[in-house]
């Protein structure tokens, strides 16, 4: 993605293109740069894999979700699902991409979430700070002029992150495909207070 994260200060969403005309006087002080260690990242999160199986039971559990909640949210690396709604495994299906979007894929995943494993609510997570609200359809534009191919999907690029969660709800609602969409229910995560605000809606 070509967003860049912001760890300090207001949010940068720096097209690529200029990231590589970035010159070193404008990059701003960031913490020790993690991926400067030696190895590659996966190898990292291989050798750390190594030490969890070490430690790992089976704890026996069913594929259908305890809850029966699939949570549909953005990939954003700030929002940690679990820890933010006191999820343990097992609980939930978790549906992640950017923005939080309801794609027909998304809606692929709550139908086998629902008609497969059982569960019956949905619950819609967008965020403060999205980098969707960055860009614009002209990505699929810019895209295309550089690759020379028009990707077939939408951007999904929003402005009202409020609106956003409400038409996405109205997508689930909507779906033909499900067999439970009376609790649907849309919410913002704030990045720095780390709070859920409900979206109403109508
Ligand atoms: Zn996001």
């Amino acid at each position: 993605m070509f967003f860049v994260p912001s760890h300090s200060g207001p949010e940068r969403h720096v097209p690529l293109t200029v990231i590589s005309m970035t010159t070193s006087a404008s990059v701003p002080t960031e913490p020790e740069d993690a991926t400067a260690r030696p190895g590659t990242v996966t190898d990292r999160l291989v050798e750390a894999n190594e030490r969890y199986a070490a430690a790992f039971t089976d704890p026996g559990m069913d594929a259908r979700p305890v809850l029966r909640v699939a949570v549909v949210a953005c990939m954003d690396a700030r929002l940690d699902l679990h820890d933010a709604l006191g999820l343990e495994l097992g609980d939930c299906h978790t549906i992640r991409n950017a923005g939080g979007v309801v794609t027909d894929d998304v809606i692929r995943s709550l139908t086998i979430s629902q008609r497969a494993l059982g569960t019956r609510s949905v619950v819609l997570i967008h965020h403060t700070g999205c980098g969707l609200e960055s860009l614009t359809e002209e990505f699929r534009h810019d895209l295309e002029m550089e690759v020379g191919q028009r990707p077939a999907w939408a951007v999904e690029a929003f402005r009202d992150v409020e609106q956003d969660v409400r038409q996405s709800m109205q997508r689930v609602r909507t779906s033909p495909f499900l067999l439970h969409s009376d609790d649907v229910r849309g919410f913002v995560f704030d990045v720095k207070t780390g709070l859920l605000s409900e979206i109403d809606p109508t």
